[in-house]
């Protein structure tokens, strides 16, 4: 018989430089991670060229949060398709890009008040960076040319983004060409002793923060946190105090805070964005939660995981310092092709347009608890060392020794076997190295949240087993 899938892999593997790929890993009659080529998908199922099918439990890199092809965002492209393609955005304006920065501050946590779109989240944070750079040197500061940041952190792969980040693999390689960033330990509870709350422990590792602060605010521009979860260094998370310490840092000490919502916002945490979860300043009983950042980043779910786009909120205060006479020489001169494309726009206010039609924030609440619920069996399986979960989003941590916390070490590669056993059950689960994770669209069901916790526990109990 004439397998469809095979050609598709050939042929992708004989020309394509696949991401984030060890390329041989794909090579050979059983690569360790074979290559599916994708045909087509609909909800929270992908297909492959011979039609098998593929319960996509990590929303394809956490970008798809209403399920594949929702017919309301097919709807809305095919219509802005019917009227404008791309327009560059310097010098011209669309409605997509003027509704949808209208929309998204309506969302936001208050006092930001200006977008400025880029199209993937890297530069998001690009512009996040040196806009706050930009805005003290504007401003005078000019001795301001550092950043803080936490370990264990992700924010992107662009040279700026990638060298805020913690030291990993993906960041060691490229150290003589990065930025050098004060790098503070991070908060992220799965350290914590036993029978210390997150919230203790959080607060304790705030005094890091705090020092850092202390020691470098003169020659600080900005400070920058992924809010409540570092997704990428294992979906670790940590007490949404947090933020408010930090939002009250930087105000004493005069350093921005640059949230990095791309894989947290729109919906993932149970509220719309992470810094929605921060705790009031404790000496005001009539404070809403929340913090408001000087800088906030979006991408991935914005426009439901269909076009590339990201945007930037900042402050009129921010704003403000670049608007100047022309010979002055203070505007923003940053800018990316596709910024703002309008077909991209539109996708993303169809999925805002979701968020109220389906109740989203409400129903994945629900969700969240269902998938708690379901997972009760994982919590008890042997080198399982932790179960966490924050809205939706489950991780679970698989180590050597559950007691001392001591991981497997990298190249067993036990998250792989579990990647493995999962994808010939039909469930696409892509581990963050000891750490298997759910991150699945909102349209998931209760049946599909069954499947996924059967395979997984079934995956782990394979994968641990020598
Ligand atoms: C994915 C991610 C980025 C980078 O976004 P890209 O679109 O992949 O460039 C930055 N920060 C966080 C927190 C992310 O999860």
């Amino acid at each position: 018989m004439f397998m469809k899938n095979q050609e598709w892999t050939q042929r992708s593997l004989a020309h394509v430089w696949h991401p984030c790929t060890q390329m041989q890993d794909h090579a050979g009659s059983a690569p360790p991670l074979p290559l599916i080529p994708i045909a087509r998908a609909e909800g929270v199922w992908l297909e492959d060229f011979d039609g098998k099918r593929y319960l996509d439990a990590v929303s394809s890199w956490w970008t798809n949060i209403f399920g594949h092809r929702h017919p309301a965002i097919v709807a809305a492209l095919k219509d802005q398709l019917d009227e404008l393609d791309h327009v560059m955005l310097a010098g011209f304006t669309h409605a997509p890009a003027v509704e949808l920065a209208e929309r998204l501050l309506r969302l936001a946590p208050p006092g930001l008040s200006r977008c400025f779109y880029a199209d993937n989240g890297s530069s998001a944070v690009e512009v996040a960076l040196k806009m706050s750079f930009h805005y003290w040197r504007n401003t005078g500061a000019t001795g301001k040319t550092r950043f803080i940041a936490l370990d264990n952190s992700y924010h992107g792969e662009t040279l700026g983004a990638l060298a805020m980040g913690g030291p990993s693999m993906y960041r060691d390689t490229y150290a003589p060409l990065l930025l050098q960033p004060i790098h503070v330990p991070s908060p992220d509870c799965y350290p914590r002793g036993t029978g210390e709350s997150w919230e203790d422990y959080t607060r304790r590792q705030f005094w890091h923060m705090e020092r850092a602060l202390e020691a470098h605010a003169h020659e600080v521009c900005a400070v920058i946190v992924e809010p409540l979860i570092q997704c990428a260094g294992g979906m670790r998370m940590y007490h949404p105090l947090y933020l408010r310490l930090l939002r009250d840092a930087c105000d004493r000490h005069g350093v921005h805070l640059i949230a990095d919502e791309i894989a947290v916002g729109f919906g993932r945490t149970g509220r719309m964005f992470g810094c929605d979860w921060a705790p009031p300043p404790a000496r005001d009983d009539d404070a809403q939660p929340g913090i408001t950042p000087d800088f906030m980043c979006l991408s991935k779910g914005i426009t439901g995981g269909t076009m590339a786009l990201a945007v930037t909120l900042t402050r009129e205060s921010i704003y403000d310092a670049f608007y100047a006479e022309y010979r002055e020489g203070k505007a923003f001169l940053h800018s990316h092709s596709y910024t703002g494309n309008p077909l991209a726009c539109r996708a993303a206010l169809a999925t805002l347009d979701l968020f109220e039609e389906t109740r989203a924030l409400a129903t994945n609440r629900a969700l969240s608890q269902l998938i708690w619920a379901q997972t009760a069996e994982l919590r008890n399986l042997p080198h399982v060392a932790e179960v966490r979960q924050q809205g939706m989003v489950l991780a679970i941590e698989l180590a050597k020794n559950i007691r001392t916390k001591e991981a497997y070490p990298a190249e067993q590669r036990r998250g792989l076997r579990v990647y493995q056993y999962a994808l010939e059950q039909g469930v696409l689960l892509r581990p963050l190295g000891n750490v298997i994770y759910f991150m699945p669209p909102y349209v998931i069901e209760p049946r599909e949240i069954e499947t996924l916790c059967r395979v997984a526990a079934e995956g782990i109990r394979r994968a641990v087993r020598d």
